[in-house]
């Protein structure tokens, strides 16, 4: 399974999963609270432009508990 892009057009294969604050504020142009799709090179450049120097903790969900993204 993939998704597109909706920043990039690219096909992904690996969804992060990041707070709803800060998804509001980099998802997709005119996409709906919590709705939008992005990959992680997208997720991350947009991150760039909001950010300060920042860091983040990455961590694998089990495939169980992740939940199939429907934004
Ligand atoms: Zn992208």
């Amino acid at each position: 399974m993939s998704c597109t892009c909706q920043g990039c057009g690219k096909q992904y294969k690996v969804d992060l999963v990041i707070p709803d604050e800060l998804w509001e504020q980099i998802k997709p142009n005119g996409k709906p609270v919590g709705a939008g799709l992005l990959c992680g090179a997208c997720i991350m450049n947009r991150i760039e432009k909001i950010s300060d120097y920042d860091y983040w903790y990455l961590r694998k969900i089990p495939p169980n508990k992740a939940t199939k993204p429907d934004r």
